[in-house]
């Protein structure tokens, strides 16, 4: 899209807090000069070396966690307890990758004897710098679980952020440095999206990674098509979180509203399409409506807020037309569908039962706090509107049938299933999607795999 301005605004208010100016060319140009000297330095070190720099990196996360967690909050509206959640996973994820990185990139042996060789086995090595065009939802983790592994596998780090954090992605970089990590080995790049182009075709920059919209996923894919470079692409979801009547659907209906709120309702795996079979949907229904309307909405800054106030302008702007698309083609809105009358970017948490396929909701996502409801009379027809998305992000199903449980897993097209609990990621697994959702994984094993060169090695 069109390059937007580098500003801090605050989500609560509308009130302009500080503006950035993009870095000009000529200091694009010495970061990836630093960037290049930062590889030198970081691929000839010991694991041990890099883990000890990560793990200081994890204790500065701790140590300095609630303000971390407030300029978050001041420049994209999560809520404070959020906010402090995701410094914490961060941290962790750092340990993570300190002391599982060595073993994830163990040299695998092949038999010798079967290649005619003495010895024969796969390395993996460090590709370089490497471009990371991150959102603003989850500011800091979004970038540290690309980072960690990254870096632990000797690679180094730029970083696009999205441009309404700034401080967060300043902040990010001034860490890293902290943690005792050599120049160059992660820098912050204040550029507009009009500028990713000039870094990703650069000699210097190895491969990307973006996590983002669609959109934004095809331009960057294009770019590095052109240029042959890898990419790993974190795309949006419309998740689908279908419930059987064999349920127990007090717990289904708490974690559907958690799910969906979560992040404001502004995260890419939360449960957006709720499709719920015909002999559960009015219990569920009622019990899901009650506990989206006990929300509460308002200043994230406060303990007692459940949901503050979308991160930009527009994203508001998009989730109300899609509410008034929905409303003007015969769908009901069960609670909420109408926003404050207050300054800043407020929306209430919402359910739209009555989706059909020409209406916007049926087939966007809808990055806002926004749930369609979804009445079917079979498993079947269940997974075929579960499946009826361009999307395949994560997928959530409810059933203690252990039959159908197995049937969910392998009929579900995401990158991921989550059976009777809340889709979320850990380090220990792996996260992606598939068809619009974009390709390749993060976190685990295979995370840290996408950036390496698997160079196989073969002695006489
Ligand atoms: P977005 O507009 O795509 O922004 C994401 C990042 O991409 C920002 O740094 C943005 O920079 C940059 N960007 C935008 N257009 C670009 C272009 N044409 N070329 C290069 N870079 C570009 O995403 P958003 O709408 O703010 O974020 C929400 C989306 O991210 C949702 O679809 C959500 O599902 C998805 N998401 C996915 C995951 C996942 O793991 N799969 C996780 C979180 C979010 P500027 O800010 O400067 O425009």
């Amino acid at each position: 899209g069109a390059a937007v301005a580098i500003a801090s605004v605050s989500p609560a208010t509308g009130e302009v807090l500080k503006t950035f100016d993009p870095m000009p060319e000529d200091r694009i140009d010495a970061a990836l000069d630093r960037a290049m000297g930062g590889f030198d330095k970081v691929r000839h070190l010991s694991f041990k070396e890099r883990g000890e720099w990560m793990r200081a990196l994890a204790d500065l996360l701790d140590d300095e966690r609630d303000e971390i967690a407030a300029l978050m909050t001041t420049e994209m509206g999560k809520t404070l307890a959020a906010a402090k959640a995701e410094v914490t996973k961060c941290a962790y994820a750092c340990r993570f990758y300190a002391g599982r990185s060595a073993g994830f990139l163990a040299d695998e042996p092949a038999d010798p004897a079967a290649v005619g060789a003495h010895l024969a086995y796969a390395h993996y090595q460090p590709l370089g710098p490497v471009l990371a065009i991150m959102p603003w939802n989850f500011p800091l983790w979004q970038v540290m679980r690309f980072a960690a592994p990254a870096l632990m596998a000797g690679n180094v780090g730029l970083l696009k952020h999205a441009s309404n954090v700034p401080q967060t992605a300043l902040r990010l970089e001034d860490l890293f440095k902290r943690a005792g990590f050599p120049e160059g080995a992660f820098q912050t790049l204040l550029i507009g999206s009009d500028a990713v182009e000039r870094v990703l075709t650069d000699d210097r920059v190895r491969a990307a990674t973006l996590t983002g919209s669609e959109a934004a996923g095809r331009s960057v894919a294009a770019i590095a098509g052109r240029a042959l470079k890898k990419t790993v692409l974190e795309l949006g979801g419309s998740d689908p979180f279908v419930v059987m009547p064999s349920a127990d659907l007090d717990r289904a209906a708490q974690v559907a509203a958690t799910s969906r709120c979560l992040n404001n309702g502004q995260s890419c795996i939360s449960a957006k399409r709720f499709i719920v079979h015909a002999d559960a949907y009015d219990a569920f229904a009622e019990a899901f409506v009650g506990r989206m309307s006990a929300m509460t909405l308002g200043d994230p800054m406060a303990s007692d807020t459940d949901v503050g106030p979308l991160a930009t302008e527009q994203g508001r702007t998009d989730v109300e037309e899609q509410v008034a698309d929905a409303r003007e083609k015969g769908a009901r809105v069960l609670c909420g569908g109408e926003r404050p009358d207050r300054p800043g970017w407020w929306y209430p948490p919402t359910v739209v039962a009555g989706i059909t396929p020409e209406m916007r909701m049926w087939s966007e996502e809808v990055f806002g706090p926004v749930a369609g409801l979804y009445k079917v009379g079979s498993y079947d027809e269940a997974v075929a509107v579960a499946n009826d998305t361009t999307f395949g992000l994560g997928a959530n199903a409810w059933t203690t049938d252990p039959g159908e449980q197995e049937q969910f897993v392998a009929d579900l097209e995401s990158g991921q299933v989550f059976l009777n609990g809340m889709t979320t990621s850990y380090p220990e697994l792996p996260f992606g999607g598939v068809k619009n959702s974009g390709y390749g994984r993060e976190l685990s094993a295979h995370g840290i795999r996408e950036f390496c060169n698997l160079k196989t090695v073969w002695v006489a």
